[in-house]
């Protein structure tokens, strides 16, 4: 009977989105978004997406062809798009299936379900913390998961050491998943020589590489460097997932287009994944949303408008970088009180994890109009340079009290 069924706990990340839109003070900010906004603190359309956008719109035959049709069009699409990344091993080697898939979340959930029927009782690492999300899907799935060391409270920076433990611990030949770059919460991430190494763990214990690829581009500004962590893994041969969203470095959250990445070790394995996979998406929601699709197929099959996207890539993310320092200097010039606040430096993408105790953030929130999740995260693609002194305020008066 529905009348049996209880109420669900609420989203932690809507529920900020939703507190803030009531609150109607001129300095509120919401820093608890992690999409990217324009300096006007406003949602950004892509100048390729728009022109991309027009093109489409106006060959109304693409428009209305069979969706099954042009599904497997996308496939093709999507591969060119992983120039930045793994097409190379692809093309070379023909080990690996990209599908187009429902953004990063629909992504993770499909590889969810392919370890939950292939890779029974296996258990995912996850980072502590992660995306709040990644245990809502694991459970969701049936997948078993335990947390790795990831964030030190008392650099505010990685936990390196317990990190490598914590993975060396782990049953041989469970899934790591790892943010491919720009850690979402923590905004840290490992140092090339620190992926080696973590690369050699995961080798030597038999586990299996599985990123989560959300921010590509936002780490650097560039797409290709954002990409290390990957084919540093890949270049050792080894068998990976990727859960890769384009929603974010395309600006395009709602189209939800993104793929998973499967590089097998044989052609053969590939083939039989990707016939497991084909049956789990049709299944669930049978095949994905093209509108996005050909928005990134056609931005990234255009030499000239893929060129453009990397610009436009590089000023989001040195928007980002540029409030990050603004912030920082402003923190410098109003706290005398010796904290040390070259984290927000250090950190990179879109997030900082601040450290803010829950009553803190509740103050920054009642007193102050800043919106943030309650793990103390932040994201700087809602702050803009002219709210970087507001900000700065805010926090040390909360961080004092
Ligand atoms: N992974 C991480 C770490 C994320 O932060 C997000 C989005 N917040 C996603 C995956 C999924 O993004 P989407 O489903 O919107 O593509």
């Amino acid at each position: 009977r529905f009348n049996d069924i209880t109420m669900a706990p609420p989203d932690p990340i809507l529920g900020v989105s939703e507190a803030f839109k009531a609150d109607d003070h001129e300095m509120k900010l919401n820093l608890g978004v992690g999409a990217y906004r324009t300096e006007d603190l406003q949602p950004y359309v892509l100048n390729v997406v728009k022109k991309v956008s027009c093109f489409i719109y106006s060959c109304s035959c693409l428009l209305h062809e069979s969706v099954l049709c042009v599904y497997y069009i996308c496939f093709e699409y999507v591969l060119k798009f992983d120039i930045t990344f793994s097409y190379k091993i692809c093309r070379q080697k023909i080990l690996c299936w990209n599908g187009e898939s429902i953004s990063g979340t629909g992504s993770l959930r499909l590889a969810a379900a392919l370890i939950e029927r292939y890779f029974t009782g296996s258990k995912v690492l996850i980072s502590s913390p992660t995306w709040g999300n990644h245990k809502n899907i694991f459970n969701d799935a049936r997948v078993p998961w335990s947390e790795y060391r990831y964030y030190d409270p008392k650099t505010v920076g990685l936990d390196f050491d317990g990190m490598i433990a914590d993975i060396k611990a782990a049953p041989e030949g469970s899934f790591v998943l790892l943010h491919g770059c720009a850690h979402n919460p923590t905004g840290i991430d490992p140092t090339p020589a620190q992926w080696e190494r973590i690369a050699d763990v995961i080798q030597e214990k038999s586990h299996i590489p599985f990123f989560d690829f959300a921010y590509q581009g936002f780490a650097s500004g560039c797409l290709d460097k954002d990409a290390l962590s990957m084919r540093l893994f890949a270049a050792r041969g080894m068998e990976l997932l990727i859960a890769q969203s384009y929603g974010k470095n395309m600006g395009l959250y709602a189209e939800r287009i993104g793929a998973l990445n499967v590089v097998c070790s044989s052609s053969e394995d590939a083939k039989r994944v990707k016939s497991q996979l084909k049956r789990i998406a049709r299944a669930t929601y049978s095949s994905p949303p093209v509108h996005g699709a050909r928005i990134v197929a056609n931005v990234v099959g255009n030499p000239d408008l893929f060129n453009e996207w990397k610009e436009e890539m590089e000023l989001m993310a040195g928007r980002i970088t540029s409030v990050r320092k603004k912030l920082y200097d402003s923190l410098i010039a109003k706290d005398n009180s010796g904290k040390d606040w070259s984290f927000i430096l250090k950190h990179i993408g879109m997030f900082s994890f601040t450290g803010l105790t829950e009553a803190q953030i509740e103050n920054m929130t009642s007193k102050w109009h800043v919106y943030m999740t309650k793990d103390g995260r932040i994201s700087l693609a809602g702050l803009s340079s002219a709210k970087c002194e507001y900000l700065a305020d805010a926090f040390i008066d909360s961080f004092h009290n």
